[in-house]
């Protein structure tokens, strides 16, 4: 087995209630290595042509990457790959944390569920073994209550669990995979397609670490990443979180700002990880075996906008579609906007992308208070933008018909599709290619829609020309290799 792998990938079928362990050769991990590659090799092998991303023969991986559980800052990550209710294509999503890395321990590189159960179940991964149990209590539930009980009832505080929420529960396209309660597998709606396989967490626990080729190496690495933190160019991301951009990006006009119409935008200042710093900011935190802790963890304990730590902080990109894009420079309406995309598992890009876009109708007059259960719905207003997040969680109101996204609520509406700012129908994320051009190919042709994570997004590469000499990309490549 090569190093760093399990050598074990779980396969669930739910419709029959079984566990199967595979056991790939090491070419086979040669081949596909971890992550995406994995998980596209899972869906097209048992995902048949016309497969109902919502119906049973769609087939959910969850795919660790290939250095996941190795003890240096970065490595913790899982991806998400089914065929998307989003886009109705591939769709792959992924996110970091502690559940990427305690699936490793618990003896899996990877796992594959097929089918669907005939009622709520969830799975519980643990020391190279796995078992379906029943989740018929946790329906419905908000994701840290989940998270408590699966943790209780298995007597183990150390357990990771990785669930869908109520909203994708109750069908809302875009809803996320949420581990944690603040870290998201957030875009193309995989929390929707394992909500649709009565499917409600994966909960893992381990005790092993994958096997490296030179600890001793690995550990000097990592000693030199913590001994150079301080002067290195990630400083400030581990200080100020992602949002550290805010300001850059709104200063080069990269912002989106009310659904688009411009790139910079003059509450910038307000919504900026600096202020987040200054003001909300309880404390920082981490992935597993990360020293940059650039996660943040905000703390309200006054109405309007009450904001529970337990759900983390906003990143840049929910900073962005819930605030900017909003025309919101409340920072704390938009933190507890965050707290209920975290609670009722969605995304927050595609959730306040889509609030944007409903903003802009009602802006223009294409819908009115009746449409919008009589919530003003303004650029600005950041009550509105908090009451209809809620509504899409909780699916109910003008919530319905904006939990589908924001191109199929103005084909629903029959108003406003000049107004959407999606590729493949998934929301674009808050990287404009106004300024990074590349950016405007990237999403045009990524078949994952508007996607920022599995595809290059920041021209700071442009910053390192003698590293870009060293892998040769300062000439042009050759057309065919
Ligand atoms: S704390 Fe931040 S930098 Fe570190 S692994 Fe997590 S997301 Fe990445």
């Amino acid at each position: 087995m090569p190093y760093g792998y399990c050598g074990k990938i779980l396969h669930v079928d739910l419709t029959a209630g079984k566990v199967e362990i595979e056991e790939p050769e090491e070419t086979f991990y040669r081949k596909y290595m971890g992550g995406s590659a994995l998980g596209a090799y899972y869906l097209l092998k048992h995902t048949p042509p016309g497969a109902d991303p919502l119906g049973p023969e769609n087939t959910l991986s969850l795919m660790a990457g290939v250095v996941t559980g190795a003890p240096f800052p970065g490595q913790s990550r899982v991806t998400a790959t089914a065929k998307s209710p989003v886009t109705g294509l591939v769709g792959d999503s992924q996110s970091g944390g502690f559940w990427p890395a305690e699936l490793k321990a618990a003896g899996f590189d990877g796992i594959v569920i097929h089918g669907r159960a005939e009622r709520p179940v969830y799975l519980w991964v643990h020391d190279g073994e796995a078992e379906l149990r029943d989740a018929v209590h946790l329906w419905g539930k908000f994701t840290a209550d989940v998270e408590d009980g699966i943790r209780e009832e298995l007597n183990d505080r150390r357990i990771h669990v990785l669930q869908c929420g109520p909203a994708a529960e109750k069908g809302v396209s875009f809803g996320a995979l949420i581990s944690n309660a603040n870290r998201a597998n957030g875009r193309t709606g995989m929390g929707t397609v394992m909500a649709s396989k009565n499917l409600r967490a994966v909960a893992v626990r381990g005790h092993s670490r994958p096997q490296l080729a030179d600890p001793e190496a690995v550990k000097a690495l990592a000693k030199w990443g913590a001994d150079h933190l301080g002067e290195s160019d990630v400083a400030g991301l581990g200080l100020l979180g992602t949002a550290e951009i805010v300001l850059s990006q709104s200063k080069q006009g990269g912002l989106p700002t009310r659904n688009w119409a411009s790139g910079t935008f003059e509450g910038a200042e307000a919504i900026s990880g600096q202020r987040m710093a200054e003001t909300i900011l309880k404390e920082r935190d981490t992935c597993f075996g990360c020293i940059i802790r650039c996660k943040r963890v905000v703390e309200v304990t006054k109405d309007p906008f009450p904001v529970d730590p337990r759900y983390g902080g906003p990143e840049y990109e929910t900073i962005s579609t819930m605030g900017s894009y909003c025309g919101v420079s409340d920072l704390v309406a938009i933190a507890r906007a965050n707290q209920l995309c975290n609670m009722y598992g969605m995304d927050t890009i595609s959730c306040g992308a889509t609030v944007a876009w409903a903003m802009d109708c009602f802006e223009r007059g294409l819908i009115t208070l009746e449409d919008t259960d009589g919530i003003e719905l303004r650029f600005g207003n950041s009550e509105a933008l908090v009451q209809m997040v809620e509504r899409i969680g909780k699916r109910e109101g003008f919530g319905r018909v904006l939990g589908k996204g924001s191109a199929r609520a103005a084909e629903a509406l029959g108003v406003g599709q000049d107004l959407v700012v999606a590729v493949k129908n998934h929301e674009l994320p808050a990287h404009m290619p106004q300024v990074k051009r590349s950016l405007a190919l990237i999403y045009a042709v990524n078949p994952f829609g508007a996607d920022h994570e599995s595809s290059e997004h920041d021209p700071c590469y442009e910053w390192y020309p003698d590293r870009m000499a060293e892998l040769d990309l300062l000439n042009p490549q050759p057309a065919k290799v």
